[in-house]
């Protein structure tokens, strides 16, 4: 077993939920909230095993990890079937977490996310691979406890032969780290924070230190191959191109022309980096701006691309930003049409989970219409197969492709 901490121990609480959200339990709901909880047998403490029993016949319902930083008290893991939580349910749980990404590593692919939190029965625990380097990223302390498990068997699993902590701001700020800091190696050893790695056979480099979430975005990695695919010949403008995921597959593809936009400078940078990395034809730029004035500048000078991408950050981190994650969206893509040639394509995306599906295409088809363009629907599409759903809180993922006439 690989240790890299010493053992925490834990205690086994048997709780009682109020009947609404045993019902969602009973679904198969991840998420326990504080409020939810009606009788606990006794205090329990970070990490904690909380089995939860049935109400009226004590069977037992689900078992989860206690966390008192978040309002999430309980987080579950296993529903239905009691379990022994060990070491061996470690093992069985990240082999079968495994087993679903297979089919994406028989393509020429060696960067994948091997752990999507909840969606993997691991809640606020993500593990991505980039080539030979593993980056797990905690959102909660539960895993502390655990983690040496966690990390042995996302090893054997994986072949990696390094191992990288990320650790998420909100985590820092509060409770024990138990000695753990935001990107340090576990295992194996960094050469360089810059790890590259290949995506459907385009090469791209991510720094698991320094960059967003764990380097990289994963998540969209068939859309931008889709992308890709259509860019043969065409003028491709790829707007919140972070390190120009869009845009390299686009070049590859042979696209003529690419621009790339982005507010960071330092995004783009790693964006061109991107582009050196792969043999293109097509001529690259990059625009440091804010996306809605940027756009607004590229339709005053009259420019027209075949391709629009507008795949921005999360608008609707909390609940009260949702109205006005809706008009960004309706802003974008009214934007988006005005740019886009007769016959063009402009591909929309959404990662807010608190703008439902409906919601933003519907929000999205109104705009074009409203920027007095007709479309057909070409595709909608959801997270790649690294990205399995169990709930509905775990899909943020919406990606529309809209043929403008
Ligand atoms: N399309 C990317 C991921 C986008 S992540 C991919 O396929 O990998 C979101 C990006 O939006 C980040 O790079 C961030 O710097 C950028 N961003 C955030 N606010 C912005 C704004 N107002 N204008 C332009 N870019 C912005």
């Amino acid at each position: 077993m690989i240790k890299i901490i010493e053992n925490i121990p834990t205690k086994r609480i048997a709780v009682k939920l109020r009947p609404s959200a045993e019902k969602m339990v009973k679904k198969g709901h991840p998420w326990v909230f504080t409020d939810s909880i009606a009788k606990q047998n006794i205090d329990a403490d970070v990490g904690d095993l909380i089995i939860i029993y049935d109400n009226k016949k004590n069977n037992f319902l689900a078992c989860g990890f206690y966390d008192p930083y978040s309002p999430i008290r309980i987080k579950l893991i296993q529903f239905k079937k009691p379990a022994q939580i060990n070491e061996e349910w470690f093992a069985v749980t990240v082999t079968k977490a495994f087993e679903i990404r297979k089919a994406l590593l028989i393509t020429d692919t060696n960067s994948y996310r091997l752990l999507f939190g909840e969606n993997d029965h691991l809640p606020g625990c993500i593990a991505d691979v980039y080539d030979t380097v593993l980056v797990i990223k905690l959102y909660s302390h539960i895993w502390f406890p655990y983690l040496n498990w966690l990390v042995t068997h996302l090893v054997r699993v994986s072949g990696c032969m390094t191992v990288v902590l990320r650790l998420s701001r909100l985590l820092e700020a509060k409770g024990d780290t138990y000695g753990l800091s935001n990107g340090q190696i576990l295992y194996g050893e960094l050469e360089d924070e810059v790890v590259v790695f290949k995506e459907h056979g385009v090469l791209f480099s991510a720094n698991v230190i320094k960059g967003h979430k764990t380097g990289y975005f994963l998540d969209h990695r068939h859309n931008r191959k889709r992308v890709g695919e259509l860019s043969k010949d065409k003028r491709v403008l790829d707007v919140f191109s972070y390190a120009g995921g869009f845009s390299v597959h686009a070049l590859y593809g042979g696209a003529k022309k690419v621009i790339s936009l982005d507010i960071s400078k330092q995004a783009l940078q790693m964006a061109q980096e991107n582009v050196a990395l792969n043999m293109h034809i097509g001529s690259h730029e990059i625009i440091v701006a804010d996306a809605f004035e940027g756009l607004q500048n590229l339709i005053d000078q009259q420019q027209l691309f075949d391709i629009v991408v507008i795949d921005p950050p999360s608008f609707a981190k909390r609940e009260n930003e949702i109205s006005k994650a809706k008009k960004s969206y309706a802003r974008l893509a009214k934007l988006g049409a005005h740019l886009v040639s007769r016959n063009g394509i402009l591909v929309l995306a959404s990662c807010s989970s608190r703008v439902t599906a409906e919601d933003f295409f519907n929000i999205s088809e109104e705009n074009i219409e409203a920027a007095g363009r007709n479309f057909d629907i070409l595709d909608k599409t959801t997270h790649d197969e690294d990205h399995p759903i169990i709930f509905p809180e775990g899909a943020y993922l919406k990606c529309g492709y809209y043929k403008l006439n």
